[in-house]
C-alpha cells in the first residue's frame, strides 16, 4: 500500500516518529512539504524564519534525491493540497508529526475529516515530544500548572523506550522512487525577499543543526554555571532548530541523559519546560489569548506608545534592555535571561500590557513557538500559571550587574557605550563620572523612566487584583 508523509516543523529524515511509521506500514511512502499560504500571508515579505524553513526544505529535498527519491514541495492550503495529493497519488493513509498549536490542531482536524470522506487514513504522531498531552498528569487526573511538580513526574515516568530513536534515516531508500527531479518554488516564487540569514552565525538546516549539538555537548558540563550570562557562550543555540524539528528531542533528551552531571541536569529541566508549557497550552488554549490567571484580565495597562517604540528600539536608557532588544532585532534571537529581564521590564517599568511584547517576539523570533512565548510572556508579566508573585519585579540594573558584570555583552550591541567602564555601564546616569566626549541624552539616552517610581505603579496595578 501507499502512504503520505507531511513534513511539517519536524524537517528533518533522521529519528523521525511518522516517516518510520509509514516505511512499517506501507510499501511506497511519497514525503511532502507545503509552504502553508495560511500562515506566510499574514507574514511580512521579508522573514528568516520563512528562509530557515526553505534551507531546511531544500536541504531534506537533496537528501532524498541523493537516495532516488524527493520531496513534493508545495505552496497553498495544506487543508486543501493535502487531500488533493494523497487522493492523486491513490494513498491509503497520510503521517504527520502530531502539532498542538491551537490554529495547527484546526488545519489538521480538517484535514483528517476530508480525507476521511475519501477512505483515508490520517495519522498524526507524537515526534516533537517526549510526553504530549495528557500523558503527565495529577494523581487527580489534572494537568499539572507548576513546573517543579510537572518536571518530577516527566522523570519519574520517563523510561528509555520514551527516548528511544526511531529507524527512519536507514530506511529512506524505501521511499517512493522520482526520477526526475520535481520542482521546488524559490524564496522570489513564495513571494518573499531574501533576508540577512545567511550571514548570521546560525548553521542552517540538519547539517547546521548537528553543527551546533556537537559544539553544545563539548561545553555540556559548564552549562549550569554559564547558563544564565549573555556574554558567554553558554547556551545550546538550538532553539531554531528545536522548533522546526531539524533536530529530534529524543536525540537530545538521551545526550543529557547519557552525559550526566549538573550541567545535563541542567539542560534537561530546559528541555522539560518546552514540553510543560507545550501540554499548558494544549489543555488551556485559553492562555493564547488571554492571562492564564483570570484576576489579572484586563488589567489597566498605561500602554504608552512612545515607550512601546523605545523598548522596541533598544532605547530605553537601560542598557541592558537596549542591548538585548539590539540583539533581537539584529539576529532574531535572545539569550533566555535577557527575554526575562526585558519581557520584565516591559510589564512592570513599562506599564505595557504583555501581549503587545508576546507579539513582538513572535514577529522577530527564529524559535517563535506559541507555547514557549506565551508561557514565558506569562511567566515575566506573573499573568501565568506558576507560583510566581506579582510582586518579584526584576530591578534591570541589579540583573545587568549580576549577568553581565563587566558590560561585554552591553558593549557588543550598544556601541555608543563601548567607552564606559564596567562601574558606569549598567547605569550611566548614576555614573559619577563618564568619559571625556561621551554626553548622556546626546550619545545614549536618559531612562525613559525612573525604575523605583514604576515599581511602585506596577504593585499597585497588580495589588489591586488581588485585594
Ligand atoms: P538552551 O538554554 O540551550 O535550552 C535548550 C532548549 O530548551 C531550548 O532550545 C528550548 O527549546 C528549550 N527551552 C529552554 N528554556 C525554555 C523555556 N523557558 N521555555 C520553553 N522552552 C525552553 N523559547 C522558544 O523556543 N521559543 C519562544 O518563542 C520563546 N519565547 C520566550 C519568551 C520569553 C518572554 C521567555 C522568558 C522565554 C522564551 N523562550 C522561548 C524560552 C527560552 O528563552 C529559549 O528557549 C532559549 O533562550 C533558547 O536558547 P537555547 O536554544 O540556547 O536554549
Amino acid at each position: 500500500t501507499r502512504a503520505l508523509c507531511w513534513f511539517r516543523r519536524d524537517l528533518r529524515l533522521d529519528d523521525h516518529a511518522p516517516l518510520s511509521q509509514a516505511l512499517i506500514n506501507h510499501d511506497e511512502i511519497h514525503c511532502v512539504f507545503v509552504f502553508d499560504t495560511t500562515i506566510l500571508d499574514a507574514l511580512p515579505r521579508q522573514d528568516r524564519r520563512v528562509e530557515f524553513i526553505w534551507h531546511a526544505v531544500a536541504e531534506l529535498k537533496e537528501t532524498l534525491r541523493q537516495q532516488g527519491s524527493d520531496l513534493i514541495v508545495e505552496h497553498g492550503d495544506p487543508a486543501t493540497l493535502i487531500p488533493r495529493l494523497a487522493h492523486r497519488l491513490g494513498a491509503h493513509a497520510v503521517y504527520c508529526a502530531e502539532d498542538y498549536e491551537p490554529a495547527a490542531r484546526q488545519r489538521d482536524t480538517r484535514v483528517a475529516e476530508t480525507l476521511k470522506q475519501a477512505g483515508i487514513a490520517f495519522h498524526a504522531l507524537k515526534d516533537q515530544v517526549i510526553f504530549a498531552k495528557d500523558e503527565i498528569l495529577t494523581a487527580a487526573g489534572r494537568p499539572y500548572t507548576v513546573f517543579t511538580p510537572y518536571k518530577n513526574a516527566w522523570l519519574a515516568r520517563l523510561h528509555p523506550r520514551d527516548y528511544a530513536t526511531w529507524e527512519s534515516k536507514t530506511l529512506v531508500s524505501r521511499l517512493a522512487r522520482h526520477d526526475d527531479t520535481l520542482v521546488m518554488p524559490s524564496l522570489d516564487q513564495l513571494g518573499f525577499g531574501d533576508t540577512d540569514l545567511c550571514t548570521l552565525r546560525l548553521p542552517l538546516g540538519t547539517s547546521g543543526a548537528e553543527t551546533l549539538l556537537k559544539d553544545f555537548l563539548e561545553r555540556m558540563d559548564d552549562y549550569a554555571q554559564t547558563r544564565d550570562f549573555p556574554g558567554i557562550k553558554g547556551v545550546s543555540y538550538l532553539s531554531p532548530h528545536l522548533r522546526f524539528g531539524t533536530l529530534s528531542i529524543r536525540r537530545l533528551v538521551k545526550h543529557a541523559l547519557e552525559h550526566g552531571g549538573d550541567g545535563a541536569s541542567t539542560w534537561l529541566s530546559e528541555l522539560i519546560w518546552r514540553e510543560f508549557y507545550q501540554q499548558l497550552l494544549w489543555h488551556f488554549p485559553h492562555a493564547a489569548t488571554t492571562s492564564f490567571k483570570p484576576e489579572y484580565r484586563d488589567l489597566a495597562f498605561e500602554n504608552d506608545t512612545a515607550r512601546f517604540e523605545a523598548w522596541r528600539e533598544g532605547a530605553t536608557g537601560y542598557p541592558i534592555v537596549d542591548a538585548a532588544m539590539r540583539q533581537l532585532k539584529r539576529s532574531g534571537w535572545m539569550h533566555n535571561r535577557l527575554r526575562m529581564i526585558v519581557a520584565s521590564f516591559l510589564v512592570k517599568d513599562l506599564l505595557i500590557d504583555w501581549r503587545w511584547g508576546e507579539r513582538h517576539f513572535a514577529e522577530l523570533l527564529l524559535d517563535f513557538d506559541l507555547a514557549a512565548n506565551n508561557g514565558g510572556w506569562q511567566w515575566a508579566a506573573s499573568t501565568g500559571c506558576d507560583a510566581q508573585p506579582y510582586f518579584r519585579i526584576f530591578n534591570p540594573v541589579t540583573q545587568s550587574e549580576r549577568f553581565d558584570p563587566e558590560g561585554h555583552f552591553i558593549r557588543r550591541y550598544v556601541p555608543e557605550l563601548a567607552t564606559l567602564d564596567k562601574r558606569a555601564i549598567h547605569a550611566p546616569w548614576k555614573a559619577k563620572v563618564l568619559p571625556a566626549g561621551f554626553t548622556l541624552g546626546r550619545d545614549y539616552p536618559f531612562p525613559i523612566v525612573d525604575h523605583a517610581a514604576q515599581r511602585e505603579k506596577a504593585l499597585a496595578l497588580f495589588g489591586k487584583r488581588e485585594g
